[in-house]
């Protein structure tokens, strides 16, 4: 190939043994992540720890923080923040990435308790975008808070332990499937029991599990009204492949860029300038909400940082990687993408200009200047990265945490793990791909 050409180079082609060893090992630390984290809630108690263990502090605002100095924020236990203050004046700008922790699942709904067939079923409503097909006849853990009037709050994880029950939405048998419809929304119960009370005549089932759920918990029907519980795969992240080169998970889509984008921070010593990790909640669904990337929680934290420089300046003089996945090739999908504009497995992060969907609506169109220097940072320090975009024109498309980023004048382009089967419950990502993205995120703390 020529020096004129483009090509996307396979890290099994260009890494020593050495790294392809580190990024191995580097992925354990990542699994443990997938693992501990399956919810948004999970992945800031996980993250928070993670960063205390490395000499992080609670930050608090108007305190003055030098050089050096390693602070985090906990927005309402679903969203966090995490900064290693520069030697730089902020007014020099944030180096800053932003993963999104929350991935699509089943919530539990305010009245979920029914019974029917001699079952007993929690009603579900889907968050983010999933093919409901695709969330029966798979184990179900519950995890999540149950709030009480009371002030107090119950925290459940069941399904995640190997001696948990686990819970599970029924499908259509295939003798049966004539006149199949596809599956709605509405069919996403779940089966949570089937032994009924001997002394009632109504509702013999579902009583006995509110029984079940008082003892252990000591809630009643209400309080689901207010409680937080979510259905994710019960499957635990495994690698993938004789040569075990990839790793199947729930949730990667966005874990797979949180992690690394945390986990280079953890790393830095002094940085020139101030650098931030945002790990935050509602990517999927529009990153509205107090724990969104569209909250004033985020810009706040930033003007904190400022601590009497001209905020004006440090937002104008900031830049930030959006570290979300985009869509590796998939060879047995072939016709949705267009494959010279295609991320291929085992090639690096793939940097997105824009994503959107139609002609780049809703996108953060990313200016070249930016784009340019950065790609030259990651070329000195031996980065490998592709440019994709997600898919054919007109096939449908996506959107990231990008554009608020930009909205709040900020310079920001799309960077993340290219992976197959997004969305699914079970979704799958390249080791090299994972572990190149800590590189990059670490390359660009450092040097930008
Ligand atoms: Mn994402
Ligand atoms: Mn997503």
């Amino acid at each position: 190939m020529s020096e004129l050409m483009y090509s996307p180079k396979n890290a099994y082609e260009v890494l020593s043994a050495e790294e392809i060893n580190e990024a191995q090992e580097y992925c354990e630390g990542y699994k443990k992540f997938l693992n501990n984290g399956k919810t948004e809630r999970e992945c800031v108690k996980y993250a928070i720890n993670l960063a205390k263990e490395n000499g992080f502090v609670e930050f608090i605002d108007g305190k003055k923080y030098n050089a050096g100095d390693k602070v985090y924020v906990n927005q309402k236990n679903k969203s966090a923040i995490f900064a290693v203050i520069g030697k730089e004046s902020p007014e020099k700008g944030f180096n800053i990435t932003a993963g999104h922790i929350d991935s699509p699942r089943l919530d539990i709904r305010p009245n979920p308790l029914y019974e029917d067939g001699n079952m007993a079923y929690f009603k579900t409503h889907y968050y983010g975008g999933i093919r409901k097909y695709q969330w029966t006849a798979i184990p179900l853990s519950l995890i999540g808070v149950i709030c009480k009037k009371d002030g107090t709050t119950v925290e459940v994880n069941i399904g995640e332990d190997e001696n948990d029950p686990v819970f599970y939405i029924t499908d259509l048998l295939p003798h049966l499937a004539k006149d199949a419809k596809p599956i709605h929304a509405e069919d996403l119960n779940i089966v949570i029991g089937s032994i009924p009370e001997n002394d009632e005549k109504e509702g013999k089932i579902k009583n006995a599990i509110m029984k079940l759920l008082n003892e252990k918990y000591g809630i009643n029907e209400c309080d689901f009204q207010t409680a937080e519980l979510e259905a994710v795969p019960a499957a635990k992240a495994q690698d993938v492949g004789f040569d075990r080169s990839l790793i199947a998970s729930y949730g990667h889509d966005d874990r797979i860029c949180s992690y690394p984008a945390l986990s280079s921070l953890l790393t830095l010593d002094i940085p020139e300038k101030t650098c931030v990790a945002v790990l935050v909640d509602k990517e999927e669904i529009g990153s509205a909400g107090i724990t969104g990337m569209r909250s004033a929680f985020i810009t706040d934290f930033l003007l904190a940082l400022c601590d009497g420089s001209n905020a004006r300046i440090a937002f104008k003089n900031s830049a930030a990687i959006s570290a979300d996945v985009s869509a590796a090739f998939d060879p047995t999908f072939a016709g949705v993408y267009e494959k010279r504009n295609s991320a291929f497995i085992n090639c690096g992060p793939s940097i997105c200009k824009y994503t959107g969907h139609g002609g780049k609506a809703g996108a953060s169109d990313a200016c070249p200047e930016f784009i340019a220097k950065l790609a030259g940072i990651f070329d000195k320090n031996e980065i490998l990265y592709q440019f994709c975009e997600l898919g054919r024109i007109d096939q449908g498309g996506g959107g990231t945490v990008a554009q608020y980023i930009a909205d709040r004048n900020i310079e920001v382009v799309d960077i993340g793990v290219a992976m197959l089967s997004m969305h699914a419950p079970y979704e799958l990502a390249s080791k090299t791909d994972i572990y190149m993205m800590h590189k990059l995120c670490k390359a660009f703390y450092e040097n930008y």
